[in-house]
Formats: C-alpha cells, structure tokens, sequence
C-alpha cells in the first residue's frame, strides 16, 4: 500500500532552473548570487534589517545566542515543549535551559510562568512559534523590556505566521528559521537568522565563517565556525520563497478542511483556529487525543496507509537534560499529541479518507 506522508515537499517552482544554473557556472559552494538574493528577499518577506543564511536551523539558534554572547553562567528561558534543538542550542553554549511551562491552547510559552522563572542570571526568553503558532508577543516583549533581557524567536516552524499584523520573526533581538525538508520552506537544509541590528549582523557573519575580518581575509579575529549556506541551498530557497503565498494559502485550506471534518469528533481536541491578534500557519495539523490510547490510534492510521507524528516528546525528560521541574500543561499535551499529513500536494479526497478512518477508529472502540 502507498502511504500517506505526514510531510513532502513542493519543489515544481523554479527550482530546478536555478539548480542547473549553479551546476552550469560552477557556483556550487558558499559563494555565489542565490546566496545574498535569497537573504535579501527574505529580510523583505519578514520584515526585518538584516537576514543571514546559514546551514540549517539549529546552526541559526547556535549563531543567534553566540551573537548574544550567551554563555557559561547564563540562563536562557526556553520551553521543554518543543524539537530538541532548541534547547541543545542552549546547551552548546554551556548556558543553562530554564524550563516555562506553555499555554494550553497555542502551546507556546506561557508569560505567566516566564515571569516566574526569572532570575538575576537570565540573560535570554527563547520563544519558539510552535506547530506555527504565534507566541504572545505582547507580553513576551513586555517581561523582555522591563527586565533587560534579550528575546530570541525560533520561528522553524511558523513562517508566515504574524501576531497584530507583523510576521513572527520581527519582533526578537534576533530570529531563527529552518528550511529543513518538512518546514513551510525547504532548502534541503538550511537556515536564517534575522535582526535589526547592524551590530549583531556582523557579529552573525565572523561567526558562521570562522571568525573572518571582514577588512583582511584569512585573518581570524576570533574562534569560530564553518556554518555557511551553499548556492545550492539558497537556490532551492529563494525558488520556494518566490512561492510561499501560494503555500501559505494551501496549507490553510487544508486547515480548514480537516477542521471541518473532525470538528465533531468529541474525542479529540482540534488545534489552536487563530483569533484577532494572532494568525497562526498550518505547518502540521495537530490535534489532541481527550483520553485513550494515542499508539493504538496511530497503528490503526498506518495499518490504513496514514502516515501521523506524535508531539515533541518533552525536552526536560531526555536523559542527558538535567532539569528538575513541574511543568502539567507541557507533560499533558506532549503525551496526548498527534500530527496527521499536512503538506502543499495533499488532496481534499486524502484528508476526507484521513478523517474518515479517524471517526472510524473511534466508532469501532465505542462499539
Ligand atoms: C526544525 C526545527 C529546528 C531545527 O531546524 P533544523 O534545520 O532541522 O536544524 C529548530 N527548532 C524547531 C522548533 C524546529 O521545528
């Protein structure tokens, strides 16, 4: 049986155009036009000074705190409730991850217990834009201000996604995306940081290319790193970037679909819809199981060609993180989460025999 993905890629835009052109010049490297085009278009995109390409989207979150100068003695505040490499980042920096517990409906940070989880030695909020959900930027930026401490957005999974009409990404000292294979953009891999400060763009740029002056080459005015984007990357990027409206529109009709059909599905709990201030992307459609097996749901949907996600398991339970912290909210919807397809090709007839083995499932139990 062909399965149903849970992502795929649209890659029938220019792509392949410009792929050819930096194999036909020979710009296949870290240098070469797609690079600075696809930074500068994508600063216009989001709405932001300065955006700086990198290899992918945990190399941003790595440059973003480096150029902070986040390190050993600081504590970032970050959510457990979110893919690993957003703490890691934390943690190759030898700083200390402070655990916030999230906001029951968009699963992002809850400013609530940010603002308890505040101490003399914070020096950065980490934000994530989950599952392409807006964080509350109004009172991040707030507790950001008023405490002096640095707001840094991982946007990998919500680009698009805009709270009171400006895109997530402009609101932080410095913002991260990922252009991984299943992000609402793909470069393969890739990444971005972005930032208002000039000052901050060129510390971004010494540190993703070994610590190089700028004036003299091969003088390296600090330890650093090789986390450059290739032509090839921002190739694929600024192809998909020329597309990203159209993708945006589809994934919420896809939105709209799935929640159309399970809206009466009384056992299961739909995603955050959005509101006035907050306008989120369908990067995966999410819902949450209210009780009940969420394994035995997941093999009935790949016993019937569907391929589903369960959530983030919690950052703080991985057996290397060393975290002791009560955290309900992020411990109920990690354990009860599931991603169902979500991707630009899939097909209103695909997402109709989705839910129906869903409603389905849920017949046979009640039985
Ligand atoms: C995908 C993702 C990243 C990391 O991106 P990569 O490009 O895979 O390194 C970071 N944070 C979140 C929330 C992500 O979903």
């Amino acid at each position: 049986m062909k399965m149903i993905p849970i992502s795929k890629p649209e890659l029938h835009g220019k792509e392949s155009v410009y792929l050819n052109h930096c194999i036909k010049t020979g710009w296949v490297s870290s240098l070469g036009h797609y690079i600075s085009e696809f930074e500068q278009r994508f600063s216009e995109f989001i709405g932001q000074s300065y955006s700086l390409s990198c290899s992918n989207g945990t190399t941003a979150l790595h440059l973003a705190l480096l150029s902070l100068d986040i390190g050993e003695g600081d504590e970032v505040i970050v959510p457990s409730f979110t893919f690993i490499a957003t703490v890691n980042s934390i943690l190759y920096c030898r700083a200390k991850p402070i655990f916030a517990d999230i906001d029951p409906v968009t699963w992002c940070l809850d400013p609530q217990d940010v603002a308890k989880k505040l101490s003399t030695r914070t020096k950065a909020i980490l934000i994530v834009h989950l599952y392409g959900n807006p964080a509350d930027m109004s009172a991040l930026t707030r507790i950001s201000e008023e405490n002096g401490v640095y707001l840094i957005e991982d946007c990998a999974e919500a680009l698009g996604a805009s709270y009171k009409e400006r895109y997530v990404g402009s609101f932080g000292h410095v913002s991260c995306h990922s252009f991984y294979g299943n992000k609402i953009i793909t470069c393969g891999e890739g990444g971005m940081i972005s930032t208002a400060s000039e000052e901050i763009s060129n510390r971004i740029k010494m540190l993703r290319d070994h610590g190089m002056s700028s004036r003299k080459r091969y003088l390296h005015e600090m330890l650093a790193y090789n986390y450059r984007m290739t032509n090839l990357q921002a190739a694929l990027g600024l192809a998909q970037l020329q597309r990203i409206d159209d993708f945006l529109s589809r994934r919420q009709q896809i939105f709209n679909e799935y929640v159309k059909q399970l809206n009466d599905v009384s056992e299961i709990g739909l995603p955050f819809l959005g509101d006035i201030v907050r306008k989120p992307v369908n990067w995966m459609f999410t819902i949450v199981l209210k009780n009940g097996n969420r394994d035995a749901l997941m093999e009935h949907l790949r016993k019937h060609g569907i391929d589903t996600r369960p959530v983030f398991y919690p950052c703080h339970k991985m057996p290397y993180i060393d975290a002791n912290c009560i955290l309900p909210i992020t411990n109920s919807v990690s354990g009860a989460g599931i991603s169902l397809p979500t991707f630009v090709g899939l097909k209103k007839q695909q997402i109709i025999y989705i839910c129906d083995c869903i409603k389905k499932y849920f017949a046979l139990l009640f039985d």
